[in-house]
């Protein structure tokens, strides 16, 4: 008799961050991404900075191999917390992109490492009786992943963060459709799907399209351009980077995350550096022809741009005839902080350009279309839609009984459930704890010790 496979969400259910996700079959036991989330509504201003997934669900029990799906803070950013745990990780495996990134991220931790396993999409991974396979996606960062894991029970596909991007420029933003169709004739036992924009109709615009919106922008621009952007947001970053090289203007990036991130990208080959050699500190007064590319889209309150909004930048010092472009949009909860900052610039004299006035953002995440999409493909027996707030999950469990799905097997669920699938569908069968955990800008719990 094969065991059922277990899957115990910690994070990510009835909420957009905190993902992580426990999976277990017979002895095996891997964890699929280990990220944080960000207070909003009426959280916010409480003192917290960021809340971590409840790894008491983990029992300190050791885990065989973490795999991520990709390096954004929601999915990898509480790693070092469950580190320093002390729980026991086999291997922490994912693309190229996502381990160059986790890897410098967990450095300023200064913690002692699990072996960080770099794959490549198609490679077949063994974890004891399990295996598991990265297929490429599209997102809004380098090496997005679908993860297929094959256990004796059946196979798991994980789609992660992801939209169909039918025209990305390169081959590795591409989504390997051919792969998920095979998987999905060779037969899934349940989907685990990225739920947050499932109740937006039709499809997510193509990263391509942000193209022509900034080359219009950076051409009608007098002085400088500032353009900002998450830091992880590579392609983005290449679009402002290839504008500045066709209007002949030098570039510099601010921030942090955006150094590091653009280094590592430029290494592994993910963006090309510019043609002109890239501008110093002690260049960026000089009015004219420079794009500065630099972090603090969220009004992050010590990021580049929020003190260049408040005179406290020591190169940075915004003016008339700069122009400001904000190649993102605010995260849900933060738009009045971005507000005020944008407020703040125009004041400066500043010409602000968001995303009001021109296309130079689009979302990471599929639509309904895409959703339904991307079920047709894996004709999954189970679905358990994951990464989105209750309504968000809701609707994709619709999109999934349209496309042919059994309600019976389709779980909406919360953190902490615990649910068996095998080839008689799947079943709730128990309910643990799984609370939010408030954490300082450091990363750690705010309470002394586990809280209670
Ligand atoms: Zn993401
Ligand atoms: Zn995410």
């Amino acid at each position: 008799m094969t065991d059922p496979v277990r899957i115990t969400p910690i994070g990510g259910l009835g909420e957009v961050g905190r993902n992580m996700m426990v999976i277990e079959q017979g002895d095996q036991r891997v964890v699929i991404d280990c990220g944080i989330g960000f207070p909003h509504g009426a959280d916010r201003g409480l003192g917290v900075d960021v809340y971590l997934p409840d790894i008491r669900v983990l029992r300190g029990q050791p885990i065989d191999a973490i795999l991520l799906t990709h390096a954004h803070d929601d999915h990898v950013a509480a790693l070092a917390h469950l580190i320093r745990s002390g729980t026991p990780i086999g291997r922490i495996i994912s693309l190229p992109f996502t381990i160059a990134l986790v890897e410098a991220k967990l450095a300023e931790h200064e913690l002692p490492l699990p072996p960080l396993v770099r794959v490549l999409p198609g490679e077949i991974v063994e974890i004891g009786a399990m295996t598991a396979e990265f297929i490429r996606v599209s997102h809004s960062i380098p090496d997005p992943a679908a993860i297929a894991l094959q256990t004796a029970a059946g196979t798991i596909v994980l789609t992660g963060d992801y939209k169909l991007d039918a025209t990305g420029q390169d081959l590795r933003r591409q989504v390997d459709r051919a792969r998920l169709t095979a998987l999905g004739d060779a037969g899934v036992l349940a989907m685990l799907g990225d739920s947050t924009n499932a109740q937006l109709p039709g499809r997510t615009p193509s990263e391509a399209t942000t193209i022509e919106p900034i080359n219009d922008v950076v051409d009608e621009a007098v002085g400088r351009v500032i353009l900002t952007s998450f830091s992880s947001q590579i392609d983005r970053i290449d679009h402002a980077i290839r504008a500045a090289d066709r209007t002949g203007r030098q570039t510099m990036l601010l921030g942090r995350s955006m150094r590091r991130n653009v280094k590592i990208a430029e290494q592994l080959k993910e963006i090309v550096p510019p043609n002109l050699p890239t501008l110093g500190r002690r260049d960026l007064d000089g009015k004219g022809k420079a794009m500065i590319i630099c972090t603090g889209s969220q009004a992050e309150e010590f990021a580049v741009l929020a003190r260049a909004a408040r005179g406290e930048h020591p190169e940075l010092n915004p003016g008339p005839g700069d122009t400001l472009i904000f190649a993102s949009r605010p995260v849900p909860g933060n738009e009045g902080p971005v507000e005020e900052m944008q407020e703040m610039m125009r004041m400066r004299g500043v010409r602000v350009v968001t995303h009001h006035e021109a296309a130079i953002h689009v979302s990471g995440h599929a639509r309904a279309d895409e959703i339904s999409e991307m079920v047709r493909m894996l004709r999954p027996q189970c679905l358990i839609p994951v990464h989105g707030e209750p309504q968000m999950l809701a609707a994709h469990a619709e999109l999934a009984i349209a496309n042919g799905l059994l309600a019976k097997n389709i779980h909406v669920g919360a953190n902490g459930d615990v649910i068996e699938i095998d080839q008689a569908g799947l079943r709730l069968v128990d309910q643990v704890e799984a609370i939010a955990v408030p954490a300082g800008s450091d990363g750690l719990p705010l309470e002394a010790g586990e809280p209670g």
